[in-house]
């Protein structure tokens, strides 16, 4: 797959996507401004000890853009692309995202210029502990709660957790759980955290699929990433009876027009951490792969996939964004043309962060929730937050990702009015 090129169009394309929906309802220009930029931005540089005893010195960020919702929030990325541009630009699209779907959250992303692929195990250990010690409090359980995002997980979560508690005073380290989320069940994570991404993709694909009246049994589908989003999304589809047809990695993109087994898939490449060799999968190039002739198209690995480039070669007629941020505007405007129906990210991958508000919750309330009650609290936000899109889209008569914008817009509009500017 294409990784970003110039990472410094990520964050023109939120300011592109913001502008265009503030400038259709009229939005009040105080608050623009407000809105237009990010609020607190932390770059830290430290240093690690790696196995051989050498240090390197890493950098990592948190950029926070805005909390008048809630606490600050949103996942921290391990990958040589993260910078400043892009951060900001992930912080954005939190703001927006916990707006549409009524959490109390602000927006926040982070991450460290890495490629945790090149460091042992310990040592992806010293340097998230490190880095969450050189964030200090920046981050906080009612301030800035971190959670997973591109190359980390719930192991890495609990390595916050531990480094983050274990520099507090001790009577307060019990109360200080929910400073990360998408940890491991055992250490205070929540049951359908992991997947939760990926059930909320499939969630609004199958309330795009009633809109339309649209059968999923039978329907064909392609997924570029097989990370966490990807391999849930295709799992959590296997069940409407929709066919996994070709799939994409950093390595490589594949076919098989008779359909994958997503399952068998997800084992393979959780053993292998590679999709070449599976069963009867062929090589394809990555514009053969865009080509593919399906029904739904999820991409869910990086941004800026779906371009002015590339839109054009599309030929399917949704795209439901699990990925954050993988279409520019050039690439929205030519699905326009070509009638592709676009699920926008915003509202597409919001239960990774719906899910996380509940473990959030249950830790405050020293609860545990059943799967049953996660999943269904989550749909009933994930489709009340689609459903407010469509109407929006309707109402001022503008595509999805607008209709999205208009949402978040309206509700942080409000909020503003009401509370004034201090002083
Ligand atoms: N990283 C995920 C996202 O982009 C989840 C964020 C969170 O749970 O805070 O939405």
């Amino acid at each position: 797959m294409k990784e970003t090129q110039q990472a410094a169009s990520v964050y023109q394309n939120v300011c592109r996507q913001f502008d265009k929906a503030a400038d259709l309802i009229d939005f009040d220009p105080e608050i623009r401004k407000i809105l237009g930029k990010t609020q607190n931005e932390v770059i830290v540089n430290f240093p690690v000890i790696m196995d051989d005893g050498h240090i390197e010195i890493l950098t990592g960020y948190r950029v926070q853009h805005n909390n008048v919702l809630g606490p600050y929030k949103g996942g921290l990325r391990y990958h040589p692309a993260v910078d400043i541009d892009e951060v900001r630009a992930l912080a954005t699209w939190m703001t927006w995202k916990s707006a549409i779907v009524n959490i109390p959250f602000g927006g926040a992303k982070g991450g460290i210029q890495v490629d945790p692929s090149k460091y042992s195990h310990s040592e992806l250990q010293r340097i998230t502990r490190r880095f969450t010690f050189a964030l200090g409090c920046n981050i906080g359980p009612e301030f800035d709660i971190p959670a997973p995002d591109v190359n980390t997980n719930a192991q890495i979560m609990a390595w916050i957790l531990d480094t983050y508690v274990s520099t507090q005073p001790p009577h307060s380290r019990q109360a200080n759980v929910h400073i990360v989320t998408g940890k491991p069940v055992e250490s205070g994570g929540s049951l359908g955290r992991d997947k939760a991404t990926g059930q909320g993709v499939v969630y609004t694909i199958e309330q795009w699929a009633n809109d339309r009246k649209f059968d999923l049994n039978g329907a064909t589908y392609f997924v570029q990433g097989f990370g966490n989003v990807g391999s849930w999304t295709s799992i959590l589809l296997k069940p409407y009876g929709a066919k996994l047809v070709a799939v994409e990695d950093i390595c490589g993109a594949y076919e098989d027009p008779n359909g994958i087994d997503p399952d068998e898939l997800n084992e393979y490449f959780k053993e292998k951490h590679t999709l070449d060799g599976f069963k009867n999968l062929k090589k394809i190039d990555h514009e053969k792969f865009l080509n593919t002739k399906a029904d739904i198209f999820v991409p869910a690995a990086l941004e800026n996939q779906v371009t002015s480039e590339t839109a054009s070669l599309l030929n399917v007629r949704v795209v439901a964004e699990g990925a954050n941020g993988p279409t520019d505007l050039d690439g929205d405007e030519i699905l326009q043309q070509k009638k592709i129906d676009m699920i926008p990210d915003i509202i597409c991958n919001a239960g990774g962060v719906i899910v996380s508000y509940f473990e959030w919750l249950q830790n405050k309330r020293s609860e545990f929730w059943d799967l049953e009650e996660v999943d269904r609290k989550l749909h009933r936000l994930i489709v009340g937050g689609y459903e407010r899109v469509r109407a929006a889209a309707k109402e001022y008569k503008t595509d999805w990702r607008t209709a999205a914008y208009i949402v978040a817009l309206a509700r942080l509009e409000k909020v503003y009015k009401e509370r004034g500017i201090f002083p």
